[in-house]
């Protein structure tokens, strides 16, 4: 078969062309066709596919989305999304590429370059990997830590790069040419090279599609950077995603400053406040709900007859949690003969007895006659000892078992 001659390589602002169908079959188990020549660029170098259509120039009415491109062993393959029948073999068709999301690929993908560039200037920090997504673009670079000042001196070279409007040149190169250009990075492969140059800042083998000028990358933000395997990854937007960034943020931003009625600029300061203000709230929940416990044990265990100088007092808070179960457990057991039955838990069963040191008796027993109702497991010490588990619905069971053995 013969190999599609790649349109895009001459001429990245090319959105329409005429091809013939020199294969029409199916590329990986989706429908696709093959072309003499394209104007699409297949995915591949850390730069996502095009999108667009292709149409029968004899039946423009028909027209095919299409969903991907790959390339193989030079063929380049469009995937179409129609399952009627597709263009046969020999149809001159015309083909167009969705343009907003072709140049918003360039923007992104010459910004890598610029970046690329300028972490080697400013820090000698190489690109290792570069990836392009709808939502991020990232590159990894082979240091294991960065701080602000370099991303900042990073950012600020790129993007006089950009502002200085730097012409960018694409042309394959003999292996012998290829040994007069710096290149970044030694290419993969040995014979001709595709040598993308950006004014005399970066030099690449690269088969991407790149803007006449950097001016049309318009800006580069790094947005974040991490430390990933052993190397740095620096999340960055270029062009059109610095606008969408920024609107994101600003609607959050609003949104935030709005819920505190605040201006932006003083959000930092009324979060802080509020955090202030919200511990200062959680100190005194904490206080009060303690001092109520010790108020609610003291009168449980008021209302409860003594039997045998003891006072068994159960009680159910399906919402406290086990701290506060022990706290409650611990105020009854301070009391004179006072011997807490207390439970919990809305899905699984948790159950505190605590025993003051009066009643001689060991909390662990108590707890073990519950536990074998429930079908749970627990442990402690002889004044108070904690377990969980088992169906909720027999708890008052347990509860009752439990009741019986305390007032032994
Ligand atoms: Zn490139």
């Amino acid at each position: 078969m013969d190999t599609t001659t790649r349109l895009y390589y001459d001429d990245s602002y090319l959105t329409t062309f005429t091809a013939q169908v020199i294969a029409s079959s199916e590329y990986n188990g989706r429908p696709a066709v093959a072309l003499d020549r394209s104007a699409f660029y297949p995915a591949g170098g850390g730069q996502p596919a095009d999108q667009g259509w292709i149409e029968a120039a004899s039946a423009p009415d028909r027209r095919w989305p299409v969903v991907d491109v790959q390339s193989d062993n030079g063929v380049v393959w469009h995937i179409l999304s129609a399952s009627e029948p597709l263009p046969a073999l020999g149809t001159t068709v015309t083909g167009q590429i969705n343009w907003a999301r072709r140049f918003d690929h360039m923007q992104q993908h010459c910004g890598q370059h610029i970046l690329t560039a300028a972490f080697i200037a400013t820090c000698q920090a190489a690109t290792v990997s570069f990836h392009l997504s709808e939502r991020s673009v990232t590159i990894d670079l082979d240091v294991t830590n960065l701080n602000e000042d370099q991303v900042q001196a990073a950012e600020a070279w790129a993007n006089q790069a950009v502002w200085a409007n730097l012409p960018i040149y694409a042309r394959f190169v003999s292996p012998t040419e290829l040994t007069q250009i710096p290149l970044r990075k030694p290419p993969t492969v040995s014979d001709s090279v595709r040598v993308v140059s950006i004014g005399n800042i970066d030099h690449s083998a690269c088969g991407g599609t790149h803007p006449a000028r950097t001016g049309e990358v318009g800006a580069i933000v790094v947005t974040g950077w991490s430390r990933h395997r052993g190397m740095t990854r620096v999340e960055f937007v270029c062009g059109g995603r610095v606008i969408t960034a920024l609107h994101e943020r600003d609607r959050a931003i609003r949104s935030a400053a709005s819920a505190l009625s605040v201006g932006w600029a003083e959000l930092p300061a009324a979060v802080s406040r509020l955090q202030e203000t919200l511990q200062g709230l959680q100190r005194e929940l904490t206080q009060t709900r303690r001092e109520l416990d010790a108020l609610r044990a003291a009168q449980w265990y008021a209302q409860t007859p003594p039997v045998n100088g003891r006072r068994v007092v159960t009680a159910t808070l399906p919402d406290a949690d086990l701290e506060r179960l022990r706290t409650i457990a611990g105020f009854i057991a301070e009391l004179p003969g006072g011997i807490a039955i207390v439970a919990g838990g809305t899905e699984r069963a948790q159950v505190v007895v605590a025993c003051a040191s009066d009643t001689a008796v060991d909390a662990r027993e108590i707890l073990a006659v519950g536990m074998k109702v429930l079908g749970g497991r627990g442990g402690g010490h002889a004044r108070m000892a904690q377990g969980g588990g088992g169906q909720m619905s027999l708890l008052a069971t347990a509860i009752a078992a439990m009741m019986e053995r305390a007032a032994l």
